[in-house]
């Protein structure tokens, strides 16, 4: 196999023929952080924002600026909370390469949302804290990634904090997520005897001690007196030599391919409260991590260099703006161009949908976009058009798969305190399925309608924004289900059969497929061994 260096030398970064008017495309880069909570996303995203600088796409976007806030700060909930229950995304600009940075929801209850920006992204980054190692979440969000193949590239923080031993981190990643592990720069000195790092293989240094700017310096190999002036403690910087040959003959070099399929990690090592060894990191996106990728769709697979356009809606988000009452939809641009202006086609109706003021967003602006290639993220205001998992072409009809919908592991029956008002919980009950912030299923025996969540907060999320924007008390009573299963079948009798001897355990769910629901694993498991010709799937693509 072909093995290379990852250089983190202070050139500014330049992608392999990219240049910024010929190939968009492949100056692209769509990627999420992921991370368990406090392990320093926000803290990391902040500071690729700074390198990001500018916000404004050079002849790309018109900025037509209206300094509205993109930051999630419209709900109680969050503000009470201090998290962020939805998700957006941030373009920026760095080098030759424009930046897309979807952003997963910051809090513990992991939501279907966070699964489904990762639908979007071609890769990750991968936070861990340099004295906690891989975390619970984080290896949760590891193999939502793995499932589809993400490369993913790992930043371990907090390297200025008491840390763990660089070699048994490393361990732990290789060992916990059978990942390969290759360092690209190595930490001299940790906790209170940081000094900066050193670049395997390349005989540079960055100092904790320099302006960003000032970038790394030559030395002559790890003999080089530098690091005896940097790591002061008796017996620290021979220590630290014997650690860094080891790290440098001992450990796995970089190798492109088996990152980009998702079998090896290059590992960097920083402090993003610091701002170090970020630079590295952006450096290192914009060099190895993959432009574009071609997306599955049912009938064929769609490269991004494709001419026409087409994208996926993966996220819909309500109340950005608390003037105004409006929906923007997330689509992740899988071909082509989009122009402001043009009329795209909407597979799931046939109906067409003018793209008269598709958004980008940056840190805290959004601006309207005039074009947007592959990999781009826009967003489009909607009065409820478009959905979660939704195709927008120029004509063709194709849908993209794998966007997906997970049978939730929370339910509850909605309970509404004045039944004057069902037709408009119905309504509302709607447009919440539609945007996915729950999934509602309608009971077959006509009773109230009950929903499902993957994580409980969505549950107070849901009777908050019932409440704020319908004016609807709502509460949950429990249900004597606790598992749903999508079922199908090759033979469409065999549907029906099953679903009227399952009378009162049948419901629809918004697009009318039926769905089953358990009382218990246990009763679910008979079912299915009882009903051979039944498929019950857990994983629903949006169609
Ligand atoms: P998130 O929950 O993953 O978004 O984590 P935050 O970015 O909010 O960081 C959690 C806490 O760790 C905050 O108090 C940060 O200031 C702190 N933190 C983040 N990065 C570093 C770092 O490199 N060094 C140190 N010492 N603290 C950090």
């Amino acid at each position: 196999m072909h093995a290379m260096l990852m250089q983190t030398d202070p050139k500014p970064a330049s992608t392999d023929g990219a240049n910024k008017t010929a190939d968009p495309v492949a100056r692209r880069r769509t990627f999420a952080i992921i991370s368990h909570p406090d392990a320093g996303k926000t803290t990391l995203t902040e500071k690729l924002l700074l390198f990001g600088g500018a916000i404004q796409l050079a002849g790309e976007v018109k900025a037509k600026r209206n300094r509205v806030s993109t930051r999630s700060d419209w709900m109680g909930i969050e503000k009470e909370r201090g998290i962020s229950v939805v998700t957006s995304v941030m373009t920026f600009e760095y080098g030759d390469c424009v930046f897309n940075l979807l952003d997963t929801p910051g809090h513990e209850d992991f939501s279907e949302d966070t699964y489904r920006t990762l639908t979007a992204v071609d890769s990750a980054v991968m936070v861990i804290d340099a004295a906690k190692g891989i975390e619970a979440r984080t290896r949760k969000l590891f193999e939502v990634c793995r499932l589809r193949d993400i490369p993913i590239v790992t930043f371990v923080n907090k390297l200025d904090r008491e840390a763990r031993d660089p070699f048994e981190l490393l361990d732990e990643i290789e060992k916990t997520l059978a990942l390969d592990v290759a360092p690209v720069t190595w930490p001299i000195g940790r906790g209170r005897s940081f000094a900066g790092t050193y670049d395997l293989g390349n005989n540079r240094v960055r100092r904790l001690d320099a302006a960003d700017d000032a970038g790394t310096v030559p030395v002559s190999g790890i003999d080089d007196p530098l690091f005896d002036q940097l790591l002061t403690e008796q017996g620290e910087a021979a220590t630290w030599r014997e650690e860094a040959e080891l790290a440098e003959g001992g450990l796995k070099r970089f190798d492109l391919a088996a990152f980009r399929e998702g079998h090896l990690t290059p590992v960097f090592f920083g402090s993003a409260l610091r701002n170090f060894g970020v630079r590295d990191l952006i450096d290192g996106l914009a060099r190895v991590a993959p432009p574009p990728r071609g997306q599955d769709a049912d009938k064929r697979r769609i490269e991004p260099t494709e001419p026409k356009m087409t994208g996926f809606v993966f996220k819909i988000q309500a109340n950005m703006d608390p003037n105004h009452r409006d929906r923007i939809a997330f689509m992740r641009v899988c071909s082509g161009q989009l122009r402001r202006g043009m009329k795209a086609k909407l597979v799931r109706t046939g109906k067409p949908i003018p793209l008269t003021a598709p958004q980008f967003f940056f840190a805290q602006d959004r601006a309207i976009a005039d074009e947007a290639f592959a990999g781009d993220v826009v967003g489009i205001p909607n009065h409820g058009t478009l959905r979660i998992g939704d195709t927008l072409t120029e004509g063709e009809e194709i849908v993209f798969r794998g966007v997906p919908s997970f049978a939730p592991e929370i339910m509850r029956r909605i309970k509404l305190g004045d039944a004057m008002k069902a037709k408009k919980l119905k309504e509302a009950l709607q447009q919440m399925g539609e945007e996915g912030v729950v999934q509602v299923f309608v009971p077959q025996d006509g009773s109230q309608a009950i929903v499902g969540v993957v994580g409980a907060l969505q549950l107070d999320v849901l009777k908050e924004r019932l409440q704020a924007e319908y004016g609807l008390p709502v509460d949950y009573d429990q249900t004597r289900f606790s598992v749903c299963r999508w079922i199908e079948s090759d033979t469409e009798i065999e549907i029906d059969k099953f679903v009227e001897s399952h009378g009162s355990a049948m419901a629809k769910d918004l697009d009318g497929a039926p769905v089953f629901m358990a009382a218990t694993a246990f009763s679910l498991r008979y079912e299915q061994e009882r009903w051979e010709k039944i498929r019950f799937t857990d994983v629903k693509d949006y169609q």
